[in-house]
């Protein structure tokens, strides 16, 4: 704004000091080229072809003595001019003065504004997104040099800075608004690939510069002379730099919009490709006309300045206004809406006229008060019947919108009422499918302290079978979900380097759906195809996001109750809830005498698949392994991470040998279980496992009796290692041999 006012002052001062002549230099000295209609000095009589000798007494023969003395000019301040015309010499009165260049700002205010604006709402938008920061510099940038004054007469120094400064910006934009193009609609592959090209970028635009900006310096400050001059400078920046620019954001966009896998991808880069053509057009139809040496008009500028906005606006609503894009219906939902809202207000303003005319022949005075009265209330009834009339809208005109929308909206809403963090993520993904007819819908939870995102639900092909997905939340694709804020499909996580799809291979994923609380990243929602086989309608996507958003308090809510009693990455119960069922049941056996059997199990060589295959697939494989432990014991047993791969099951009512037959049964389970990874190999491992009947140790209170029960497992446990591993040992043979006639123990000695 300041430089703006600065700008503005300083063009009056020059138009103040102008006296609507051009000189050229010529044999005889300077003579007057141009006269400007109607300006100071035609008005004083000064003809084209005059050859001026003095002004005020002062010799003038060169542009320098000329500047120097009309430097001096003041508005209305008559200037003698001394000129020979046709071998006699005239004195003619000037006074200098034209009027101010009303047309220049007419142009350069409201665009410098508005690119302003722009850039802060860019930013505003999304500070963290790469391209918002870019947008916002590059509208920065042109704002900046729109507002720099034309001239600043009276200060050298200054004034050479910001011609300077002008050379800087032409070719800083340069290199933003190459690197921009080429991240619209995303980021592309081969920029990914080779991010120095991003570099390349900026050095085209300071080389395509620093010729200009080097000679200026020379010619300037240091008089040295160099093998170019300024003007070739400026003409390889503004006459072949420019235009070469021009087509090179051309070509980059045009092609994102031929080759863009997706149609809303080659849109968006369409449309920033169409608001950069005005602007490209007039660059190289100004070259053409340059290097013709044709005129160049006033307006042809203008009107570039304008043109010039065309690009960071489309820029803007192709990053952050994508979802417009479904036009047909953001058409015909504002044609309906507004006609509706239209109505509504006419039918309210003939209300209150009305109710005003018929109150105000019935009282006197009054009147201003009651329809004032009636204004308010109506005012206030407005914003609440407005929204019937859309909802109304929503269920007649766009029914399945509304069906779906209401369906999400009660899928959200009774998802709390589901208590815990499994049984809710079941719910979201089972109905999910049903509601949009999809195929497959996988729930990922998000643990911030283990700083990883693990399946808690899936639903499709393979059931909640299929293998859990694992992944960390420092993963490229989770933070790409995480800035974007909204959903995205698998390409785009693959070109941010993602090893999402790694962990997916076995589930078909469509839309990656972001659930987001504020800016904690509380899960992601894997979406496999539709089973029309379809892409996914913008307007669902549109609505995913929003259930994304919807749904994460709950499931954050949930999962810091549940972090409090529950492991987060077996979801089985921690040491000290598990401490604590055991107490509960000890207690409850000794008072009801019944039987009660613990098991402590530990995997075996489990360090070996951490040090052979990463820490990320031993969490995958104990987790399998919990997995199977819950699977394969009975709802009324508990399972409980005890440590790192170390268990503890209690079996409430249950003898020696029904023990035996539990923990056989799911020693077996683990051995057969396995997780895949990246290279198909599978990985697997056994567990060993120790038991201690209640009846069999001793103690005075149901605290020592635990503690008593949890040594003695912990003995068989280590004996069941010594015995060579993935076995059960249990508390006598006696009871061995007896679950083995049941058939289902084989002692291995
Ligand atoms: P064995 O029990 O058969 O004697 O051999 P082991 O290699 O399993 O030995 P031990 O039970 O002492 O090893 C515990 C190892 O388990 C140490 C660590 O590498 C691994 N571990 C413990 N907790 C975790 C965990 O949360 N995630 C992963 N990936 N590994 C864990
Ligand atoms: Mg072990
Ligand atoms: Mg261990």
């Amino acid at each position: 704004m300041l430089l703006l006012a600065l700008q503005a002052v300083e063009a009056e001062r020059s138009a103040g000091r102008s006296v609507g002549i051009l000189l050229s230099i010529e044999e005889a000295g300077l003579v007057i080229e141009e006269v400007t209609p109607d300006g100071p000095a035609e008005r004083a009589g000064v003809l084209p072809g005059d050859r001026l000798i003095s002004i005020d007494g002062q010799q003038v023969e060169d542009f320098e003595e000329y500047d120097e003395i009309a430097h001096d000019f003041r508005r209305g301040a008559p200037a003698t001019y001394r000129v020979v015309r046709e071998g006699r010499e005239l004195v003619l009165q000037v006074r200098p003065g034209m009027p101010f260049p009303w047309s220049d700002f007419v142009f350069n205010f409201p665009v410098a504004l508005t690119h302003l604006a722009l850039g802060l709402l860019a930013f505003a938008q999304r500070p963290r997104d790469l391209r918002a920061r870019l947008l916002a510099f590059l509208s920065f940038a042109v704002a900046l040099e729109l507002a720099l004054p034309v001239e600043l007469v009276g200060s050298p120094t200054l004034s050479a800075a910001v011609d300077l400064l002008f050379i800087v910006l032409t070719g800083t934009q340069m290199g933003l608004e190459l690197h921009l193009a080429s991240m619209i609609p995303e980021p592309r592959g081969w920029l990914r690939r080779r991010p120095w090209l991003v570099s390349v970028f900026y050095l085209l635009g300071l080389g395509f510069t620093a010729p200009a900006f080097v000679a200026y310096v020379a010619e300037s400050w240091t008089g040295v002379a160099l093998p170019w001059t300024l003007d070739q400078g400026l003409f390889l920046l503004l006459s072949i730099g420019l235009p070469l620019w021009a087509i090179g954001v051309l070509l980059l966009l045009g092609q994102a919009a031929l080759n863009h896998p997706e149609p809303t991808g080659r849109q968006q880069a369409g449309l920033v490709f169409i608001g950069t053509l005005p602007w490209a057009a007039l660059v190289i139809a100004t070259m053409v006309l340059e290097l013709m040496a044709l005129p160049i008009t006033d307006w042809v500028t203008q009107v570039e300045t304008l043109a010039l906005l065309c690009y960071p606006v489309a820029a803007f609503v192709a990053i952050f206004r994508y979802h417009l894009f479904d036009l047909e219906l953001v058409v015909r939902r504002s044609l309906i809406y507004g006609t509706l809202t239209a109505a509504l207000v006419l039918v309210f303003y003939a209300v209150v006229g009305l109710g005003g005319a018929f109150l105000s022949s019935r009282t006197a005075g009054g009147s201003v008060w009651a329809v004032a009265g009636a204004t308010l209330l109506m005012g206030l009834l407005f914003s609440p019947l407005k929204e019937k009339v859309q909802q109304w809208i929503d269920s007649h005109f766009f029914r399945e919108r509304a069906a779906l929308r209401r369906d999400l909206v009660a899928l959200a809403s009774r998802l709390p009422s589901h208590g815990h963090l499994p049984a809710m993520g079941r719910e979201l993904v089972e109905r999910l499918c049903e509601v949009l007819h999809v195929d497959s819908a996988t729930f990922l939870l998000a643990d911030p302290d283990a700083e990883i995102l693990t399946t808690l639900a899936h639903e499709g092909p393979g059931g909640s079978d299929s293998q859990p997905v694992l992944l960390s939340l420092d993963d490229a694709g989770v933070r790409l979900l995480l800035d974007a804020r909204r959903p995205l499909k698998p390409h785009q996580l693959r070109d941010a380097g993602s090893r999402i799809e790694q962990g997916m291979r076995r589930i078909d994923v469509q839309l990656l759906v972001p659930v987001l609380h504020d800016d904690l990243l509380v899960g992601v929602l894997l979406l496999g195809p539709k089973s029309s086989g379809e892409e996914y309608p913008l307007e669902e996507i549109e609505l995913l996001s929003l259930l994304g958003h919807h749904v994460a308090s709950v499931f954050e809510n949930a999962r810091l109750f549940e972090s409090a009693t529950r492991d987060s990455l077996t979801g089985l119960l921690r040491r000290e809830a598990a401490l604590d069922e055991l107490h509960r049941e000890v207690r409850r056996a000794l008072r009801f005498g019944r039987s009660l059997t613990l098991a402590m199990a530990d995997l075996d060589h489990f360090k070996e698949v951490n040090d052979r295959h990463g820490h990320l697939t031993g969490d995958l494989l104990l987790r399998r392994v919990a997995d199977t432990l819950t699977a394969g014991l009975r709802s009324t047993d508990i399972v409980g991470r005890f440590g790192g791969e170390e268990f503890l099951v209690v079996f409430p009512e249950a003898d020696m040998v029904g023990a035996i037959q539990g923990a056989e049964k799911v020693r077996e389970m683990v051995a057969a279980s396995f997780v895949e990874i990246d290279d198909g190999a599978r990985i697997a491992t056994t567990v060993s496992i120790g038991l201690a009947g209640l009846g069999e140790v001793e103690g005075d209170t149901p605290g020592e009796r635990s503690e008593a029960l949890i040594a003695a497992a912990d003995r068989r446990l280590y004996e069941a290692k010594a015995a060579g591993r993935n076995r059960v040992v249990p508390s006598s043979l006696d009871a061995a041999r007896r679950a083995a006639e049941a058939g289902r123990f084989k002692p291995s000695s």
